[in-house]
């Protein structure tokens, strides 16, 4: 199993429980795999945060480099699109 096997079984595990099957050779890959621990912990996180219900508030300023960041990568991406304002 390789890392992009492992993220797209992720997402599947994610969207279908039935794909559980797969959890044996997920857990084989990930025992002997960093980043994709890493990745599986991220997301293990963001399921307990949003899971808690506590609205988080954001860090003065970040709503702004936020849009910024998706504009230049959206920008990046799609050369020829009109910027939005
Ligand atoms: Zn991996």
């Amino acid at each position: 199993m390789s890392c992009e096997e492992l993220l797209r079984a992720l997402n599947e595990v994610i969207d279908d429980a039935s794909a559980l099957a797969l959890y044996t050779e997920f857990a084989d890959h990930l025992s002997g795999c960093n980043p994709c621990q890493l990745v599986v912990d991220n997301v293990r996180k963001t399921i307990q945060l949003y899971k808690s219900g506590e609205p988080y508030p954001m860090p003065a300023g970040f709503q702004d480099r936020f849009r910024d960041a998706l504009r230049a990568k959206w920008q990046a991406r799609f050369p020829n699109s009109k910027p939005q304002s």
